[in-house]
């Protein structure tokens, strides 16, 4: 088959050569092997589907209460309706009185008894013969019809090429020592198996994709992965990146942000430097994630990073995903860094042209020695004089075609430069050994001493006034609080709106107390005078929609008060409260919500008040939205595996991960075609 003879609806799918067809396995199956007289399909259980048959004695079209088609067909033992609410002209010729047609669907109780709703239909002979194997129905995008898939796919199995693309290369003996016992079949014949299973095979394991053949595929599919990941990290080792070792002069800047630091550092937070350390002084790109609950002082072990990388005459960038955040690193990397004297520069997409222009110049000239900003560090026209480490923060927030660019950047455009990702989101095993497998991970498991644990109230929106007394006493001790607008995601400006009702309400209701408002409509310059007043405690209750996000740090404010709460996700509100509980006060969060709730936010909001340790509250969220939004895109993790779904399929990743190390070392020849098969174009997202 030459791409010519593929449909175009099928090439837009990306079904455009024999391997992509065969590879666009079902999503599920209609048994269409059997088949019933119309008595018989009327006393089968109801809600499952049947199949039956007969000839077409009444059509007529209603258009009360609504248009509609109704038609009965009718065979020696009994009669059957079937109704159309959307129908073509076609539809109706094809069912004409006295046509005989084979229908399938379920049989349910209409309002005149017994009914089909839009059963699948096709005009046949009484004694045309039933299919042997069950009848895929393909995953499609609107407007490709079953019929065209069906006989796309079935025409590139048969293609000759294929024999070639599904050939059987894992060697036996490996297959045999990994899986013992192992029952699956070879690729080729699961594949044809996948596509057309005989009228016997159990339709569970393979709606589950727990039967053999899925097995196989799935294994081939996680094969590739890991064979990619641990290539990336063959590749990322022989790679040059400038080595750092601990400076021995007592007046770098390393020691001398020790000795200034206003705290000792805990016992998780020097063993993560002591690894990080460890990265810099080897002489090829540290690619590292340092994972923390917010709050576990992950900054300062960053700057100790930038410290150790400045001290032997390189630069270094910190990089955040919001604006909000890069300013909230800048605010603190200045008050540690600019005493010793190091000259830093900021650079975000809101700066004035003059401004990034002399931003850019000093990057360039090396003068600045620690750029801190956006993702416009990479975006812009920057170039460094001499990068030694980029630090990236919350870097699963930024999208996969930034975080792409970001790598492209990072790696064989400027030189090879160590790399550091910071993030509050806990990676779970699973994700762990697949995406980020050629991550190191260290973990700050520890926060500074003297947090109190946060109390987590969960409160009816109705009850409301009280939460504003309760407000008011709060803030009459000295203290300051937040209040966090509803996220509304179809609308800012409907966001914005209610962000401002609160804040009148509030100002109202609070006459001694200064009530501010930040949200995401405010410029750079007009947020940063509002959180320095709140930092000041010029502001003592600041009201905001969620830019205050990861990040902010405000000791002083203990008190948070989440508005729809229902609203927010798991990820979410637990950063957001960890805004609170930075200072010597006892905190406290309070959910508020708004009914009715449903099963899955009650849930949350009880799992959120009672577990506080970010691991547990990740798992929560990982088995209930899956890997895709902890990857930063949804697209980004369907886009690699396809039939692996990382929690069903856990025990089959180990298996592949050892199977890599196989191949990799014993029959390195056929690693290239395995990876050509699989991944394509799509190799290149794995490293992002
Ligand atoms: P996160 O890990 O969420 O980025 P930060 O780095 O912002 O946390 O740290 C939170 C707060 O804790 C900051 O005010 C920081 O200065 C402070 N901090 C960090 N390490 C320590 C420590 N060892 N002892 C006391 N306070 C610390
Ligand atoms: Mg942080």
């Amino acid at each position: 088959m030459t791409t010519k003879q593929v449909p175009s609806t099928l090439q837009k799918m990306g079904l455009d050569s024999p391997m992509a067809l065969a590879l666009h396995l079902p999503s599920r199956y209609e048994d269409e092997t059997e088949l019933f007289t119309i008595e018989e399909a009327l006393n089968q259980g109801r809600f499952s589907s049947t199949q039956t048959q007969g000839v077409v004695v009444r059509n007529q079209v209603l258009f009360r209460p609504r248009r509609q088609m109704l038609v009965t067909i009718e065979d020696h033992t009994a009669t059957l309706q079937l109704r159309f609410l959307n129908f073509y002209p076609s539809q109706q010729k094809q069912m004409a009185v006295g046509v005989h047609v084979r229908v399938r669907g379920e049989v349910r109780e209409g309002f005149q008894g017994p009914e089909m709703v839009h059963p699948t239909v096709r005009a046949v002979a009484a004694d045309t013969p039933l299919p042997t194997s069950l009848t895929p129905v393909y995953p499609a995008s609107a407007g490709v019809s079953q019929t065209v898939i069906r006989k796309a796919v079935a025409q590139a199995l048969r293609h000759p090429s294929l024999q070639d693309s599904l050939a059987e290369f894992l060697p036996k003996k490996l297959m045999a020592e990994l899986i013992p016992g192992n029952d699956w079949p070879s690729l080729q014949s699961a594949i044809s198996y996948l596509h057309q299973p005989p009228a016997d095979a159990n339709t569970q394991a393979l709606l589950e994709r727990t039967a053999p053949a899925w097995r196989r595929v799935q294994f081939e599919e996680l094969l590739a992965q890991q064979i990619s990941l641990k290539r990336a990290h063959a590749i990322r080792r022989e790679r040059h990146a400038p080595s750092f070792a601990q400076p021995v002069k007592s007046k770098s800047f390393e020691a001398n942000l020790l000795k200034a630091l206003p705290f000792k550092l805990t016992t998780a937070q020097e063993r993560v430097w002591e690894e990080i350390g460890h990265d810099l002084e080897k002489s090829f790109p540290m690619n590292r994630l340092l994972q923390g609950d917010v709050g576990s002082g992950k900054t300062i072990v960053a700057a100790l990073a930038a410290a150790r990388v400045m001290d032997h005459g390189y630069q270094a960038a910190v990089m955040a995903p919001t604006e909000i955040l890069a300013e909230q690193h800048y605010l603190k990397m200045k008050e540690w860094f600019e005493p010793l004297g190091v000259r830093i520069a900021w650079l975000s997409g809101s700066l004035k042209a003059k401004e990034k222009r002399l931003a850019q110049e000093v990057i360039e000239n090396g003068e600045a020695q620690l750029i801190i900003g956006t993702h416009s560090l990479i975006q812009e026209n920057v170039s460094f004089s001499k990068l030694g480490l980029a630090v990236i923060d919350e870097q699963h927030r930024f999208g996969v075609r930034q975080r792409l660019e970001i790598q492209q950047r990072l790696g064989a455009e400027l030189f090879y430069c160590h790399q550091l990702m910071m993030s509050a989101t806990p990676i779970p095993r699973t994700l762990a050994m697949t995406y980020y497998a050629d991550l190191d991970v260290s973990v700050i498991d520890e926060l500074p001493p003297g947090r109190k644990p946060i109390t987590t109230k969960v409160v009816k929106a109705t009850r409301r006034d009280e939460v504003i007394g309760g407000l008011e006493s709060w803030l009459s001790k000295g203290l300051q609080a937040y209040w966090v607008c509803p996220l509304i995601e179809e609308s800012e400006v409907l966001q914005l709106q209610t962000a401002v009702e609160s804040f009148e309400q509030l100002t109202q209701a609070l006459p001694k107390f200064k009530v501010g408002l930040v949200h995401g409509r405010l410029k750079a310059e007009e947020k940063a005078a509002v959180m320095a007043a709140f930092k000041a405690n010029e502001i003592q209750l600041l009201v905001a929609t969620t830019v205050i996000e990861v990040g902010v740090d405000v000791p002083n404010a203990a008190l948070m008060v989440i508005e729809h709460a229902e609203r927010f996700g798991y990820a979410q509100i637990h950063q957001l409260r960890g805004r609170v509980g930075r200072g010597s006060a006892d905190s406290v969060c309070i959910l508020m919500y708004a009914e009715p709730l449903s099963m899955a936010a009650k849930e949350r909001l009880q799992t959120l008040r009672e577990v506080s340790d970010g691991f547990v509250i990740a798992e929560r969220d990982l088995s209930l939205r899956g890997p895709g939004e902890l990857l930063g895109a949804k697209q980004s993790g369907d886009a690699m595996l396809r039939f692996v779904d990382l929690q069903r399929d856990a025990w089959l990743i180990e298996l592949a991960q050892q199977a890599a190390e196989r191949l990799l070392a014993e029959h390195a020849d056929l690693v290239e075609r395995h990876l050509e098969r699989w991944l394509g174009s799509r190799a290149e997202f794995l490293k992002a």
